[in-house]
């Protein structure tokens, strides 16, 4: 399986997406590593409405927050 193929990322102008080189997720994780932020493809993994508009750790742990208290994690 090629990482193009699992990516749900949806923002193919970003130079870090699988589908822009040949690195796997690498470029993506060192990114959002550099930038204290999650990967769009753990936020999309959980069936909710994000709460917030970022990509930062607070946003992941408020959208865990938000599916917990609504049942659907
Ligand atoms: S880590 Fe980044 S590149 Fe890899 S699957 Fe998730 S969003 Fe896509």
């Amino acid at each position: 399986m090629k990482d193009t193929d699992f990516c749900t990322c949806k923002d193919f102008a970003c130079p870090c997406h699988p589908s822009n080189h040949d690195k796997g997720c690498t470029p993506c994780i060192l990114k959002n590593r550099r930038q204290k932020e999650i990967p769009a493809c753990f936020f999309k993994d959980i069936d909710c409405q994000k709460p917030t508009d970022g990509w930062h750790y607070e946003d992941f742990a408020e959208l865990v927050k938000t599916a917990k208290d609504k049942g659907v994690l």
